[in-house]
């Protein structure tokens, strides 16, 4: 396992400001302002990532590195593939210890904000990495949990964890017994060379989500089901 550390970030104060509705020059304004100097301060987003080959394929899962993945959706997106790259990648434990949630529900939620766009840092600074260093063009991403429950079962984030190693003496991300990670702004799962695009919204049914990235494809669907 390799970690990437002095992850550079910058914060879009004033628009991520505007997207929180924080009215600009009021005092949630100089409340907001003062999240994120600390923020820029303490944060640390951080990754770690594996370099991983498929040892066999079967009707409704791969083993990767000796490790056994049962979704269809993962076979079907893995067909063609041979090497994957699992990765965490993370706003960073430092964000959690200097601003401990709790004390105030209206800057826990900006706070979580400004941690979103530190492990937005972290993964695209993971992808890029990973596409140079491996020339890897196009790739694609899942991730366990994203999509309906049956597509990749969340609960087989302790695999992933597993295929990566120690995951928490690296980076500190901790994964609870009901598979969330902690800090909550991480993310996880699978990067691979693909030429087919691929986003978990595509085999999801959730209507009104807010955070719908792609259409619900029924073909996709009827094709894994
Ligand atoms: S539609 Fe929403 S819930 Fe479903 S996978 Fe996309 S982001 Fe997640």
């Amino acid at each position: 396992m390799k970690t990437l550390e002095n992850i550079p970030f910058a914060i879009e104060k004033t628009s991520l400001g505007l997207r929180l509705m924080i009215e600009p020059g009021s005092d949630d304004a100089h409340d907001f302002a003062d999240l994120v100097q600390l923020a820029l301060k303490h944060g640390r987003p951080v990754a770690v990532y594996s370099e991983e080959f498929i040892d066999s394929k079967s009707d409704d899962g791969v083993v990767i590195g000796g490790v056994k993945f049962t979704s269809k959706t993962l076979r079907h997106n893995l067909d063609a593939v041979e090497r994957v790259f699992p990765f965490v990648a993370t706003c960073g434990v430092e964000m959690d210890k200097v601003f401990p949630a709790g004390s105030d529900m209206l800057k826990d939620y900006w706070w979580d904000a400004i941690k979103m766009q530190l492990v937005t840092a972290a993964r695209s600074f993971l992808q890029k990495h990973l596409s140079t260093k491996y020339r890897l063009g196009k790739t694609v991403c899942m991730s366990p949990g994203s999509g309906d429950a049956n597509i990749w079962p969340i609960d087989q984030q302790r695999q992933l964890f597993s295929l990566l190693g120690d995951v928490r003496g690296a980076i500190g991300v901790e994964l609870t017994d009901t598979c969330l990670m902690v800090p909550n702004k991480t993310v996880s799962g699978l990067m691979f060379t693909s030429e087919a695009d691929f986003q978990g919204c595509e085999v999801c049914h959730r209507e009104n989500c807010p955070g719908r990235r792609a259409k619900f494809n029924s073909e996709l669907w009827s094709e894994i089901s």
